[in-house]
């Protein structure tokens, strides 16, 4: 068995790919894969149309708001999201605590006057944990944060509470990871890599009041109100990504939605963080109220064992668990396809690594 450990894009649930496998070259019995089928035929818009019902039923998504499958990954949407929101007064407050939410600022300081927010909190030492007050503009159009940071391991445990200025989420690494409040947020988006489908695709919830204030320059393609009225059809959508998406959130359904994937979640996250906390051979160095249950960065005591480390674990079928360069050392992901058997296997694994050469 393979476990892999990939920050994205990432593994699938093995149904998901058993499924998408029996019915590649011929599905629903039509003779033809869904890859081929038009994307304005009756056939592929039922599935269009199940994959968005089974998203809004899944997140539980306020019937004022859109659900749009748009392309560009979650980099596309640090742009579209500024030229879609930013409006006549074209300044945001965003909230940085990592690579991804700081990414997010260089796109949107293409559009207009982004306010950079520092998202820690003061401590006098050790790791900072989240701030939860910030002086935020109320004049903003919007506050941008990241709820998880995909590379530092970084998780809100909260919703940041921004008044009545909307609050937009690049939820690229945690969407449907466990139940959200769809309502508290203005905008979510989503890369799709990691706990929905192939990359490429991103996923939009938006709530329909902020449709009307795109720049006039935007791309017809980043729309949302266009893309919106187009039922996320104006040109050609990533049909077979749709489809896969249709089909993990049916998995989901099947695995009692996200309170189930929350609980499982927070088990298997529980699981490892226990173990390298327990161990004076690994560690994790993230503050105990930020630590994400999908991406978990851990250092050897020595770096130089990293190597074998890596070239032992894949030996054993636990694959791509090299940290981020930023970061060093390493870093499991633990998405939702991933099952609590893999994290055991990883953490056997670590044991008997850690006896080896500790
Ligand atoms: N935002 C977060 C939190 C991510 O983890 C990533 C990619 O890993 C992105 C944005 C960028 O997504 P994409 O590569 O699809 O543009």
């Amino acid at each position: 068995m393979v476990y892999n450990f990939s920050a994205g894009p990432a593994m699938l649930p093995v149904e998901v790919m058993q499924q998408a496998q029996a019915e590649f070259r011929d599905f629903n019995g039509l003779g033809v894969s869904v890859m081929e089928l038009s994307h304005r035929g009756a056939d592929y818009m039922a599935v269009a149309a199940q994959a968005e019902q089974d998203l809004r039923d899944l997140m539980q998504v306020p019937d004022n708001y859109k659900v749009l499958f748009l392309q560009g990954g979650g980099r596309g949407q640090f742009a579209a999201v500024a030229l879609n929101l930013m409006g006549k007064n074209a300044k945001a407050d965003y909230i940085v605590t990592g690579q991804w939410s700081k990414s997010a600022v260089a796109e949107a300081e293409k559009v207009g006057k982004v306010r950079v927010l520092d998202g820690f909190a003061a401590t006098e030492s050790g790791p900072r944990a989240l701030a939860d007050q910030w002086d935020l503009d109320p004049n903003a159009a919007y506050v941008h944060y990241c709820p998880n940071e995909t590379v530092e391991g970084i998780e809100y445990h909260f919703v940041p509470n921004t008044g009545n200025v909307p609050l937009i989420a690049d939820m690229s690494s945690t969407i449907l990871s466990r139940p959200i409040d769809v309502s508290k947020f203005g905008l979510i988006y989503a890369g799709a890599q990691k706990n929905i489908g192939p990359s490429g695709l991103a996923v939009v919830i938006v709530r329909e009041d902020l449709l009307q204030q795109a720049c006039p320059h935007t791309p017809a393609i980043m729309d949302y109100a266009a893309m919106a009225k187009a039922d996320s059809m104006l040109n050609t959508p990533p049909t077979y990504g749709w489809y896969l998406a249709g089909l993990v959130f049916q998995w989901l359904k099947r695995q009692g939605g996200l309170d189930a994937m929350g609980e499982r979640n927070k088990a298997k996250a529980e699981l490892l963080y226990n173990y390298v906390d327990a161990s004076d051979f690994y560690s994790n160095n993230v503050n105990l109220q930020a630590r994400s249950w999908m991406n978990i960065p851990f250092q050897l005591k020595d770096d130089s064992l990293n190597e074998a480390f890596l070239k032992e674990a894949k030996a054993e079928g636990l694959l791509a668990l090299k940290g981020h360069r930023i970061v060093g050392g390493m870093r499991a992901s633990l998405y939702n396809a991933m099952p609590i058997e893999g994290v055991q296997a990883l953490v056997a694994f670590m044991d008997k690594f850690a006896k080896q050469h500790g």
